[in-house]
């Protein structure tokens, strides 16, 4: 998955997002992507969130629009990406070994963060201002 969030002079955010879907998936199968809340959700009162990984559990826990709720309560983009990650490790009796699962979350301050199961989950961050660009990755693994 694709994602992108932005957040413009005025700061309105906005948000989208594209995959390919997962591989050997079955036909007629639809992922998270597609749906509000799960792959990505822009409420422009509180940020955006958007996810990456396996759909059928970010749909589950309602994945996006859980980050941003809980930037609504005053969590910050990375704590409110970690959390939901959590959500979703806690669930699995195995901890969430072979899983992979990632939020991208801005707020109506342009702070962003991100957050992820398993290692090797990056992000770019482009910034007009200063035109720089900055990769990172935190996950819990
Ligand atoms: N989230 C996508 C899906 O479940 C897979 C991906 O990350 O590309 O369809």
């Amino acid at each position: 998955t694709i994602g992108m969030l932005a957040i413009d002079a005025a700061g309105n955010i906005s948000g989208a997002c594209t995959t390919s879907g997962m591989a050997f998936k079955l036909r007629g199968r639809v992922g998270d992507s597609p749906i509000i809340g799960a792959g990505l959700y822009v409420d422009n009162e509180v940020g955006g969130a958007t996810s990456t990984g396996v759909g059928e559990e970010v749909i589950r826990n309602v994945g996006s629009f859980l980050v941003v709720e809980l930037m609504r309560q005053g969590y910050t983009p990375e704590d409110a990406c970690r959390e939901a990650v959590n959500r979703i490790v806690k669930k699995k009796a195995d901890g969430a070994k072979d899983l992979q699962v990632g939020f991208l979350a801005i707020n109506k301050k342009g702070e962003y963060g991100a957050y992820a199961i398993q290692k090797g989950f990056s992000y770019a961050v482009c910034n007009a201002e200063k035109q720089d660009l900055i990769i990172k990755g935190k996950s819990i693994y």
